[in-house]
């Protein structure tokens, strides 16, 4: 890191103890910007790069609710509001055991520069519960979600912060807590939410659109080199709603999606995944991988173990944040990998991307490949915003506009500043400048 850079860095460390993830996502774009605080005094003499590592506002709050056995249950929520220079806070909702402060903020962090890779006038936020939906009945998980948004909803609005889901929040999740909202507010608010079902507002291609803008952005870094994806054998990891759809465009773009996991093991089908049994078992179902295998001929489930361990050309690790670690990424490159792109968000640990680097595998960062999602959110908020709804075709080509909107910006800001091929330098230093250039603009707030 640029020893510019450098006393910013520890004061993150100091004001952030024990939240290892957040340090992480922040020495990871603090590692791309030495270059441009060298070259523009202004950032570092009005403290841009401490104020960006602050959030706004950071919220934590108690969820009481009852189980079906009558029994009160508690859980801790959060929402970090972490930077509005752009636009509104937007950014999603984690429903995990796992989620803690450190989680929800290196998630924040990475919105502010991923929603402003997309070009659209979002800011960067993001909040989440450890509540742990698997296993909860409908009435609980509805329960759980109406007594956090009778928290929450006093700091939203369409203007103000507009969450979606994550991991653990989908359509579902999205209908209750909007319901809530509506009550309490007694607006009928339609974006003040995205990810909402067809059914109340919600948006054509928002379901497919973080894994399809995954692959699109994949494309056009593959065309990059002159290469395609047809013909190409990908891997995916996860088996949520971003490798679903990931693998959904691989495979109608030709390419052969040969495996794909969930947190008790991995699925390898030769024949190409069947996307629709996938959806079944996953989105219908909300059962293990394994039912998968049990119902479709040749395919094989293996217990534990890595996915990354298939051999493959292209992988898309979806699933969740460090996944693939240093030795995975020697796997994947000795097994002849051409291209990574991220569609969770900082699936790859530094020292795999580090490997992908050395190893000349083209590797393009979340907050780029996986900007899709998000992007397409603001595409809701623009319909709901004019009370229109676009057509399906209509608004993925807007998604693929968009996503090549992202490449080209991540494209020309590593060429400009000395990195060329390098999406990690080109999406930090691109979007860094946007905000950056907008928090000086509205000065000392
Ligand atoms: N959770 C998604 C992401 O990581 C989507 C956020 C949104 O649509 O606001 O970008």
């Amino acid at each position: 890191m640029d020893p510019l850079l450098q006393d910013d860095f520890a004061t993150v460390l100091a004001r952030n103890p024990g939240e290892d993830e957040f340090h992480q996502a922040v020495a990871e774009v603090l590692e791309s910007l030495g270059p441009v605080v060298r070259k523009h005094a202004e950032y570092h003499e009005h403290s841009i790069i401490e104020r960006l590592c602050e959030p706004e506002r950071q919220l934590i709050f108690r969820v009481p609710w009852v189980d079906d056995q009558g029994r009160v249950r508690i859980n801790r929520a959060f929402r970090v509001e972490f930077n509005s220079a752009l636009g509104p806070y937007k950014g999603g909702l984690r429903f995990h055991p796992s989620v803690y402060l450190g989680i929800v903020k290196f998630l924040g962090f990475e919105q502010i520069f991923k929603n402003a890779l997309t070009g659209l006038p979002i800011g960067g936020g993001k909040g989440g519960s450890d509540f742990d939906p698997k296993g909860r009945s409908e009435g609980e998980v509805m329960r759980f979600c109406q007594s956090l948004m009778t928290e929450l909803y006093r700091h939203l609005g369409e203007y103000t912060d507009v969450p979606a889901g994550d991991i653990g929040v989908g359509q579902r999740e999205i209908g209750y807590l909007f319901g809530q909202y509506k009550r309490i507010t007694n607006r009928y608010e339609s974006g003040v939410l995205t990810g909402k079902s067809i059914a109340h507002g919600g948006s054509q291609v928002r379901t497919e659109a973080t894994g399809y803008g995954t692959v699109f952005f994949t494309e056009q870094m593959l065309a990059e080199s002159g290469s395609t994806l047809s013909g190409r054998r990908v891997v995916v990891s996860g088996s949520g709603n971003v490798a679903i759809y990931a693998a959904q465009k691989a495979a109608e773009l030709g390419a052969q999606v040969v495996a794909c996991s969930d947190s008790s093991g991995y699925v390898v089908d030769e024949q190409g995944l069947d996307i629709a049994l996938l959806r079944q078992v996953k989105e219908v179902d909300r059962t293990r991988i394994s039912a998968y295998a049990e119902q479709r001929a040749g395919a094989t489930f293996v217990a534990g173990g890595s996915v990354w361990d298939v051999p493959c050309e292209v992988a898309l690790p979806c699933a969740t944040q460090n996944e693939l670690d240093g030795a995975a990424a020697r796997t994947l490159a000795d097994h002849g990998a051409i291209a990574v792109a991220e569609g969770a968000n900082m699936p790859c640990t530094p020292d795999a991307v580090r490997l992908f680097h050395e190893r000349g595998v083209l590797f393009a960062p979340g907050k780029a490949a996986n900007a899709g999602g998000v992007a397409t959110s603001a595409l809701e908020m623009q319909q709901n915003a004019s009370r229109d709804s676009w057509s399906f075709e209509h608004t993925e080509d807007r998604l693929r506009e968009i996503m090549h909107g992202v490449h080209a910006r991540c494209a020309a800001a590593a060429d400009e500043y000395g990195a060329p091929g390098n999406y990690v330098a080109g999406a930090n230093i691109s979007s860094f400048l946007q905000v950056a250039d907008a928090m000086l603009a509205l000065g000392v707030v």
